[in-house]
């Protein structure tokens, strides 16, 4: 399973753009609805060792062709290559084994010490940053709407965090369970940007992919978790379309049956119960939400309900503040929790 960040409905309007405000981005987008990735031969990723454990990130360069992972520029503790976008891969990589460890105890995204391994400049142009299943994989934009992936913290936390649900509840790519994937994603990408920067719940921007439009788009990110349906406002992008609570749904058979958009209400849910907590989420809220996509309990067909049942139930562990926080968050974007279990 390959999991993009811009989702499928915003390359199509983009794509539908002729002859509009931006026709190399059209274009670029045309080319990447086309070109779906295909699975790569990671031959050159290091293989895993059971002896060791810790930080381990290799970024190749993809060189602009699709072969991957392309000629490896820096191994783990190797000096800057020179390369904007291969320094940013690597810090990202970085940002993200760091929020794993110290917020959860966790040795990169299977507990095991796993490789980070990601391909900056992968084809040309290229509109999207993808987890393949495998490892991080960046394009470099088309420039007239995207910037290069790499730009972005949340983005390479987002996208390493598919990794993390795949090697944990493994909450299957469809409707709620998909839409609970993308937003542990979008929660994990906020958290390693705050992470990173010392940001409280109170200071953060609450925005997935700031800094991937370029200036000529009417926009200031892919997705806004305090205010899902607020991120851009374009005449050729159109409006983003997330949910913000479960009157507002989205039934539909596109994008694995709105993943990128239903995943707005558990975002939604999270920024309310961190801004209710207060201080650190990556200590408070976040440690809750990652005991739930922990908890063996939790089938990976969950839906909306039964998640938000496991995070009162790591809540209630925590505290009484803790639970109330998790269950007014909750009902806040019309989601009743289910409790499974003893
Ligand atoms: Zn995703």
């Amino acid at each position: 399973m390959t999991h993009a960040i811009v989702p499928p409905y915003l390359l199509a309007r983009l794509a539908a753009d002729e002859p509009g405000r931006f026709p190399v981005a059209a274009e670029a987008a045309r080319r990447a609805l086309l070109d779906r990735p295909t699975r790569p031969r990671p031959t050159m990723l290091p293989r895993r060792s059971p002896a060791r454990s810790g930080l381990r990130r290799v970024v190749s360069d993809a060189e602009h062709g699709t072969d991957l992972p392309g000629r490896p520029v820096r191994a783990e503790g190797e000096p800057p290559s020179g390369d904007v976008a291969a320094a940013e891969a690597y810090d990202g990589l970085g940002a993200t084994y760091r929020l794993l460890a110290d917020a959860f105890g966790r040795d990169s995204l299977d507990d095991a010490g796993m490789p980070l391994a990601a391909s900056v400049h992968y084809g040309r142009g290229y509109d999207n940053a993808y987890w393949d299943g495998e490892q991080m994989v960046f394009g470099d934009g088309d420039g007239e709407v995207f910037g290069r992936f790499t730009a972005s913290v949340s983005v390479i936390g987002h996208e390493l965090a598919h990794g993390l649900v795949q090697h944990t509840a493994g909450l299957v790519y469809e409707g709620e369970p998909g839409a609970l994937n993308e937003s542990l994603a979008d929660v994990v990408g906020v958290l390693v940007e705050q992470h990173a920067a010392g940001q409280r719940a109170d200071e953060a921007t609450w925005l997935v992919g700031a800094g991937l439009f370029t200036d000529a788009v009417q926009g200031v990110a892919l997705r806004s978790m305090a205010a899902p349906g607020t991120a851009y406002d374009d005449d050729v992008l159109g409006r983003d379309p997330q949910p913000a609570h479960m009157r507002d749904f989205v039934r539909t058979r596109d994008d694995h049956g709105g993943v990128h958009l239903n995943s707005g209400i558990p975002n939604k849910a999270f920024h309310l119960a961190a801004t209710a907590l207060g201080g650190f989420a990556w200590q408070t809220a976040g440690p809750i939400w990652f005991a739930a996509l922990t908890d063996p309990a939790l089938p990976s067909t969950a839906t909306f309900a039964r998640f938000a049942g496991a995070t009162v139930r790591a809540a209630r562990a925590v505290g009484d503040r803790e639970r109330e926080a998790v269950e007014a968050a909750w009902a806040g974007v019309g989601v009743e929790p289910e409790e499974v279990g003893p």
